[in-house]
């Protein structure tokens, strides 16, 4: 798919905001729907064919919040959420509901670019992971039918804790993945919120496959939301 094929609806009150977003779509090739509001932004959805929704969360009339419910009802669009600084919970909380992925205002067009094509990446990869289940980033490879992992070639002796967390971030590579999500896929529902776990399993993952687990290269902090796997 060649940028001319993808439609991407800009959701962002702030003009000036707008216009930069769409000016950059534009010279990128993207094709691009704008909409002031929360009620355009759904209009457009349900009447046109649209790839991927980039959604500021303070709307004039409803919650951004309130559209990624919405719409994860019946669209499995990738939606990168727009938010201010200061708004790591609400940052949580938006992915928890269904976004894919954020950007934190102001952003540069190189983020802009960088986000939209992981999210285009992992929709393609969604559509083709059990025709190719062989997943790396880096140095880093799984092997998710053979249940092996590799580090330049060689084999990594992990635990299946490990295993499943390091399958987790490479099936989302790029993607931020919130610490309530993490939790619920590695232990299951129920299990609360137990963050002291996770953090035991990241430090013990981090060791195996990180060169300097004090600066990862390729699990990253993201603070006060959660992980992403870098994509290199
Ligand atoms: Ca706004």
């Amino acid at each position: 798919m060649n940028n001319y094929n993808i439609n991407i609806l800009v959701v962002e009150d702030d003009h000036r905001i707008s216009r930069f977003i769409c000016y950059t779509l534009s010279q990128e090739g993207y094709k691009y729907k704008s909409a002031g509001n929360a009620q355009n932004a759904l209009g457009i959805l349900v009447s046109e064919q649209m790839d991927l929704m980039l959604l500021d969360l303070g709307l004039p009339d409803f919650d951004g919040m309130e559209v990624i419910k919405k719409v994860r009802e019946w669209s499995e669009i990738p939606i990168i959420v727009i938010s201010a600084r200061d708004q790591d919970k609400e940052k949580a909380a938006a992915l928890d509901l269904g976004a894919d992925d954020f950007l934190t205002k102001p952003f540069s067009t190189t983020e802009l670019m960088a986000r939209i094509r992981v999210a285009m990446r992992h929709m393609k990869m969604n559509a083709s992971i059990n025709k190719n289940p062989i997943l790396s980033t880096g140095d880093l490879k799984i092997d998710l039918e053979k249940h092996l992992v590799f580090l330049s070639n060689h084999e990594l002796r992990v635990t299946p804790m490990e295993y499943n967390l390091l399958a987790l971030f490479l099936k989302n590579i790029g993607k931020v993945l919130t610490t309530g999500y993490i939790i619920q896929e590695i232990w299951g529902k129920g299990y609360g919120n137990d963050t002291q776990a996770l953090r035991t399993l990241m430090t013990g993952l981090r060791r195996k496959i990180e060169y300097n687990p004090a600066k990862p290269k390729y699990i990253i902090t993201e603070i006060g939301v959660g992980y992403r796997m870098k994509d290199y």
